[in-house]
């Protein structure tokens, strides 16, 4: 198991072992969920906050 600073919070965040690349992982302290990006170094992307709501289209 690893960790690795969140960046939206700087907390630690525990990286899984057997997660990979494009992973999501979520943020204990602060509940952002991270998309893996790249590996080694290993980096963590927040994701962007989706709509709930559906539109009609
Ligand atoms: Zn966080």
């Amino acid at each position: 198991m690893k960790t690795t600073s969140c960046p939206v919070c700087s907390s630690d965040v525990i990286i899984e072992e057997g997660l990979a690349e494009k992973d999501l992982v979520g943020c204990l302290n602060c509940g952002a969920e991270l998309e893996i990006i790249t590996w080694q170094p290993l980096q963590l992307n927040p994701l962007e906050e989706e709509s709930d709501e559906e539109n009609d289209g």
